[in-house]
């Protein structure tokens, strides 16, 4: 047990209600309460299980002049109370944190049964383990392609089963958990990334969850909404860095490559990145998958089309699978050369 929670006291705080506030603190929450006075203040130290505290109804009492957490919020996700990697396995092939690198490559949009099963040949062939493409999508635009829906579902498994790549795909609505039971790992986006009620459900199921950060989530939200999944009892989380909102304009968002380093710290999820949403330019997309992998990522997403310039969604981003082809090639020599012992 560790302090887990620091309270200053107002110096105008009597002993009586230091006394009853210390009282009320010890019946709500399963903590112990060290207690330091000084000439002017008092300082409590709170010890115990860190996810049962309300630090804002802490904040809000009276004789409370600051309080601080000194530990994370999170518990499941946390590295501090499972220290190995966890490892999520998606097939017998396919085990996502175990130290090999996975790309899930495919097109934004399912568009038909041609564009996905052709895609999906190319792809596995250039050493893709999994297939990853769009049936919902979660568009800005309402007047934008929103994806085939069910029908995209089902031509996704027929590609997995002419090539035998497991699939990913997005889910944007509690309800459609049970249409999904048969896609091998759920992605929650980075819209619905704190969509509680879509979290608590899939915390439910024991589907493999990739979840996105969401566009303008600090690390700590982002493994907070993977918590949500977790307190269910789903341990299943891979997570997603996908770029983030910043000023820049360039680029469709601004990839966060300390994410990964920082996330593997703080907790024991696999992390895939998305240089494809995180750049909006195919171009960069080979030089962030390249910086993601070195700054130690289990996997990637990369946005593959057969024909960009007809893209129903997101042309601009996908690699043609000849470029594809390329880029792959270069991955794995990177993820080789990091794997030599020095
Ligand atoms: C997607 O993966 O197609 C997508 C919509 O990405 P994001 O949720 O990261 O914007
Ligand atoms: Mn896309």
């Amino acid at each position: 047990m560790e302090i887990i929670m620091i309270i200053v006291l107002k110096p105008s705080a009597t002993p009586e209600e230091i006394q009853l506030f210390t009282d009320k603190l010890s019946s709500d929450y399963d903590v112990r309460i060290n207690r330091w006075d000084g000439v002017h203040s008092t300082v409590l130290g709170l010890i115990g299980d860190t996810h049962t505290v309300d630090i804002e109804y802490i904040d809000a009492q009276d004789i409370v002049e600051s309080v601080k957490r000194v530990q994370e919020p999170y518990k499941k996700a946390n590295r501090k109370f499972h220290p190995e990697n966890t490892v999520v396995k998606i097939s017998d092939s396919v085990s996502i944190g175990d130290g090999s690198l996975h790309i899930m490559a495919g097109p934004c949009s399912v568009e038909s049964e041609e564009q996905i099963v052709e895609i999906a040949k190319s792809v596995k062939k250039s050493g893709a383990t999994l297939l990853r493409g769009g049936a919902f999508k979660p568009r800005t635009s309402p007047y934008a392609f929103q994806g085939l829906k069910s029908e995209g579902l089902d031509l996704l498994k027929i590609a997995r089963k002419e090539t035998g790549l497991p699939i990913v795909t997005e889910i944007m609505r509690t309800e459609h958990i049970d249409m999904f039971e048969n896609v091998d790992i759920i992605q929650v986006g980075a819209r619905n990334m704190q969509n509680f009620d879509l979290l608590r459900e899939l915390g439910r199921t024991k589907k493999p969850v990739l979840l996105k950060r969401g566009l303008s989530a600090t690390i700590e939200e982002w493994l907070m909404s993977a918590e949500y999944i977790m307190a269910g009892g789903n341990d299943n989380v891979i997570l997603c860095e996908r770029g983030i909102r910043t000023y820049e304009t360039y680029t469709r968002n601004t990839l966060d490559v300390s994410a990964i380093p920082i996330v593997k710290k703080l907790s024991h999820l696999p992390v895939v990145v998305d240089p494809s949403h995180a750049s909006g330019k195919s171009w960069l997309v080979e030089p962030l998958a390249m910086a993601a992998v070195a700054a130690g990522a289990d996997g990637l997403i990369i946005e593959v089309h057969n024909d960009p310039p007809h893209a129903l969604s997101d042309g601009a981003q996908s690699l043609t699978p000849e470029q594809f082809d390329a880029v792959s090639k270069k991955i794995f020599a990177l993820k080789n050369a990091l794997n030599v012992d020095t």
